[in-house]
């Protein structure tokens, strides 16, 4: 069971939280949380704010994070957990001095980085821990550094698989055989020689699939803030729908490009020991949740959610030394691949290529390295609107319909069949947000009863111009 960000934002959360637990004690649940609320940003600013020399801003940007920790300890221990305040006040020492430290020699190494913002699972782990055995429970927090063996790519750590089962095997399956739930922090990992990583932004779902698929676990739970995957990013389409199953394909193509409600990681670990992941409400535990199946899809041909992910750039390179010669890509590639640069999106044409990349690319240095080979026009503040869903690639009319719903914009990129589930539109970014309830509309059309309700600022949307309504 992994808890999101917000599902173990204070005192109250955190109750409900430890009441899901409770209500699954007879699965013997593995518990995975997230830093709570915006903990893991604060943690980013103290340090940047350290590096600079700053450490008065540094310390007092950790200060309301353990102020709330503590004020949080309170609420819910009721003052009288001892320990969790002795190790609240432990976390708070330490991440003076590294602070400090970083001040002091105005240096801030990615390792260092990690060691400071993995406290904010930290101090999940260390209160839930505390609230269970409180209720009862028998309880075990396992420190993640302890199984979740990594690279040393620090800030995007990878994970090592097969290390990772033999130390799960050791430090927490034993906890479970003794009938203690066990509790654990996602995000966080360690190498060999014991240094703290963390997986990337986002990461604890990945550490949750990870441990799942390493206990050969029956379910992997993602619970969240939304009722499982929906049609599209609620905060942008009040009127997306959940998902009930998805394929493990699909779920990731939609976690890829840009549906935040999982890390893109997050299905290979599970899939490949045949666990199933469902992502569920925590606070509407009873509500609609989305099945993960990792049997794949195949019962449905069309699109099952839409995706949004920007600002990328767009680079078109053109030569006419493109003209029937062979090896011209792989030249052109080499550029990017020399400088580190991913390449997301690729749409070639006669004497041009163009494709999408991250808007903090090197590209003054790519432009050079690319002299004499190609032109290279840069447009940014781009957008990736994405179709995802099994089958795309034969479902009748899809992309006479997503041309359709944008008209009589066109798209500036578009791509299509690269795999038989994606199609991705690239428009300005400022319209990207218009398109995507466009396509939500054409795709997902609102059933009657909903209808009514529907935004009519929304519906007046469709059929205008997209620049007309941003
Ligand atoms: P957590 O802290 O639990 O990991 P996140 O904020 O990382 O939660 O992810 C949940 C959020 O993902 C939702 O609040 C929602 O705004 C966003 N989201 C983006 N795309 C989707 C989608 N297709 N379905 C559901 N949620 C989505
Ligand atoms: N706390 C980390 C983050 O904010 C990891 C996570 O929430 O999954 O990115
Ligand atoms: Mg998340």
């Amino acid at each position: 069971m992994k808890f999101g960000g917000s599902s173990v934002a204070g005192a109250e959360r955190l109750g409900r939280v430890a009441d899901r637990v409770l209500a699954a004690r007879n699965l013997r649940p593995c518990v995975v949380v997230s830093a709570m609320g915006r903990t893991t940003d604060a943690l980013f600013a103290a340090a940047h704010a350290a590096r600079d020399g700053d450490v008065d801003t540094a310390l007092a940007t950790v200060a309301p994070v353990l102020g709330h920790a503590e004020a949080t300890a309170g609420e819910l221990l009721g003052g009288a957990d001892a320990r969790a305040t002795a190790a609240i006040a432990a976390v708070r020492d330490e991440l003076h001095v590294l602070l400090r430290g970083v001040a002091m020699l105005r240096e801030l190494t990615p390792r260092t980085t990690d060691t400071i913002v993995a406290y904010g699972e930290r101090l999940t782990t260390l209160l839930l821990a505390a609230l269970l055995a409180q209720r009862g429970a028998a309880v075990a927090h396992v420190d993640a550094r302890r199984f979740l063996r990594t690279d040393a790519r620090f800030g995007h750590a990878r994970p090592q698989r097969e290390a990772i089962a033999a130390l799960v095997a050791e430090h927490v399956a034993p906890q479970l055989d003794a009938g203690r739930i066990v509790v654990t922090e996602g995000y966080v990992g360690a190498t060999a020689e014991g240094h703290t990583t963390t997986l990337g932004r986002g990461g604890s779902d990945w550490s949750a699939s990870l441990l799942g698929a390493a206990l050969r676990a029956d379910e992997v739970q993602i619970w969240t803030d939304v009722e499982g995957v929906l049609t599209a990013d609620p905060r942008l389409v009040p009127e997306a729908r959940p998902i009930p199953v998805l394929s493990p394909a699909e779920a990731a193509e939609l976690a890829a490009f840009g549906a935040k409600v999982l890390h893109p990681a997050t299905m290979q670990p599970a899939v490949d020991a045949g666990v199933p992941i469902t992502v569920r409400d925590t606070q509407r535990p009873e509500g609609a949740f989305t099945t993960i199946d990792p049997r794949g899809g195949g019962r449905r041909q069309g699109v099952a959610a839409l995706a949004m992910r920007g600002p990328v750039t767009v680079l078109t390179m053109t030569s006419t030394r493109m003209l029937a010669t062979s090896g011209y890509l792989a030249q052109l590639f080499a550029a990017f691949g020399a400088l580190d640069i991913c390449i997301d999106l690729v749409v070639t044409a006669e004497v041009s290529v163009a494709c999408t990349v991250e808007p903090d690319a090197p590209l003054d240095r790519l432009v050079a390295a690319l002299a004499g080979l190609a032109r290279v026009d840069i447009a940014r503040d781009r957008a990736i609107v994405a179709a995802v869903g099994e089958g795309l690639r034969d479902a009748p009319g899809v992309v006479e319909r997503a041309c359709r719903a944008l008209s009589p914009t066109n798209p500036e990129l578009l791509c299509f069949g690269g795999n038989d589930r994606n199609l991705s539109l690239v428009v300005p970014r400022e319209h990207a947000a218009a398109a995507l309830q466009r396509l939500h509309a054409e795709f997902f059309p609102a059933e009657p009863a909903r209808r009514a309700a529907r935004n009519p600022a929304h519906a007046g949307a469709v059929g205008r111009p997209l620049e007309a309504q941003s």
